[in-house]
């Protein structure tokens, strides 16, 4: 990426919403502007910047162009903002934040002023995709502004497409209806989209939107036409038809990503739980390619079954295995299970730990396959290192990934709505021995490599879209 001129002036307000795998998508593409010369203010919660304390400001004093400044999220301060709040997480954003975002940005320095600490005024907003309030605030004060979808762009176009499968009667789904049936109006999905690989939420509509969150979601998307433009953290020869149907509909589409091959940002900075680097350690001391890893990301659930039948599958298949259990993944049971898990595989032969530092897991020598939610941080993560993946999707986006991933480019296996020792334990050896699933997965990091690297399609977007925000900023 080309190093532009000291005096550029172009100045980006970031927004994301406060969860992890957003924050770090944001902080990588912050990293790519600081990078091609721009200026950045990286918009927090107060509750996440309280949360990321020493590491936030290091990573600021680091780059005398990144400043983090913070609004309230709207929820009260002892709210766990787990999993289950996400509803009222995007309600709080709404209302509270949206109404602390107005005032901060309407405060900042116009066109021709400075701020006391040497920053420019903002001259651009790139929002996260499913806070349209945020690019309507920017446009209404005048400052022009992106919205940027941190999932992939097969999700996208599946959520935009939400209006039109009520139109055709392919939802909501009839009562009792099979989940195998492949699904209509997708655009370029027909043939392979089935019922159970659209959004998880779609199997809870009785009526047409009644489940909050999907309904969010989905206005979201059809509002991301009004934006400037969308960006996505992927990349033309991973989704080359779903990017085409997109550019259709939007004003704009820039394909960037993966923005964490292109211009990585220290993982510490936006991490919300602290690494646990002791796994590099144990992961040193095994053979090569003999380890399994398992992450769910940052919030996913399982109950204690499901669990158990990943525990059994896994001690059944043999591998010696690296597992992220997060303190809030299991409730109550999470320290028996992480007593269960250590026991049943047998001395030294698994690390079980609340978080580690994934991108160093997945390019060690050791990691054989991940065993992952298919969240797209994750999934694009994965499929940068060329390591075969067993999807176990949870909600939103990631049923849309793991069908890619399992039918399309076919680096690894989509274990959807199964969590069954046996099907673990066979799954999980095709992604381990099979040197075909490899072989696909070593030929996709090799293209998305070329595609990052200088002359490639996401490097050429990236320059195209940082020539589009200082139009925007002139
Ligand atoms: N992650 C990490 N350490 C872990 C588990 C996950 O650093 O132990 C990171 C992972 O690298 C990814 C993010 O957390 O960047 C999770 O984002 P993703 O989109 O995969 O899933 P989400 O958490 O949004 O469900």
């Amino acid at each position: 990426m080309a190093e532009a001129a000291a005096a550029d002036m172009a100045h980006v307000l970031v927004f994301p919403i406060p969860a992890q795998g957003h924050l770090n998508s944001f902080l990588h593409f912050s990293t790519g502007l600081l990078r091609a010369g721009l200026h950045v203010t990286f918009l927090h919660t107060v509750h996440n910047l309280r949360r990321l304390g020493a590491a936030a400001r290091e990573a600021a004093a680091a780059s005398p162009r990144l400043r983090f400044l913070s609004i309230p999220d709207g929820l009260p301060d002892d709210d766990p903002r787990d999993v289950g709040g996400i509803p009222q997480l995007l309600e709080g954003l709404r209302t509270t934040a949206s109404a602390a975002y107005r005032d901060l940005l309407a405060s900042l320095p116009r066109a021709g002023g400075t701020a006391d600490d040497g920053f420019p005024p903002v001259t651009c907003v790139v929002a996260d995709g499913v806070m349209p309030f945020a690019w309507a605030i920017a446009e209404e004060l005048g400052v022009p502004a992106i919205a940027y979808r941190t999932v992939s762009a097969c999700s996208v176009l599946a959520y935009l497409s939400v209006p039109k499968l009520i139109e055709l009667g392919e939802l909501p789904f009839p009562e009792g209806g099979n989940l195998d049936e492949p699904i209509r109006g997708v655009p370029g999905m027909e043939g392979f989209l089935r019922r159970r690989d659209l959004p998880v939420q779609c199997r809870s509509l009785t009526d047409t939107y009644q489940d909050p969150l999907l309904e969010t979601v989905v206005a979201a998307t059809v509002q991301s036409r009004k934006a400037r433009a969308l960006m996505l953290n992927t990349t033309a020869s991973l989704e080359r038809a779903s990017l085409a149907h997109l550019a259709r509909e939007m004003r704009d589409v820039f394909a960037v990503g993966p923005l964490h091959a292109m211009s990585p940002a220290p993982a510490a900075a936006t991490s919300l739980w602290r690494h646990d680097d002791g796994c590099l350690a144990w992961l040193d001391g095994q053979a090569e390619r003999s380890v399994v890893y398992i992450s769910l990301g940052s919030l996913t659930v399982i109950s204690h079954e499901q669990f158990t039948e990943f525990l059994h599958g896994l001690v059944a298949v043999g591998y010696p295995f690296l597992w992220v259990l997060r303190p809030d993944m299991l409730g109550a049971s999470q320290g028996a299970a992480l007593k269960e898990a250590v026991a049943a595989a047998g001395e030294g032969r698994s690390c079980v730990v609340p978080w580690v530092p994934q991108r160093d897991v997945l390019r060690h020598r050791a990691v054989g396959c991940f065993l992952t939610h298919a969240g797209w941080n994750s999934t694009v993560e994965g499929v940068v290192e060329g390591v075969p993946m067993v999807c176990w999707p949870f909600f939103a986006d990631q049923q849309v990934n793991s069908r890619f991933v399992g039918a399309v480019w076919r680096n690894g296996l989509d274990m959807k709505d199964v969590c069954e020792r046996d099907v673990v334990e066979g799954t999980v050896r095709v992604a381990m021995e099979s040197s075909e699933v490899r072989r696909t997965a070593r030929a996709l990091a090799e293209q998305v490599e070329r595609d990052v690297g200088d002359g490639g399609s996401s490097a050429l977007e990236f320059k195209r879209l940082v020539s589009f925000i200082r139009e925007l900023s002139s």
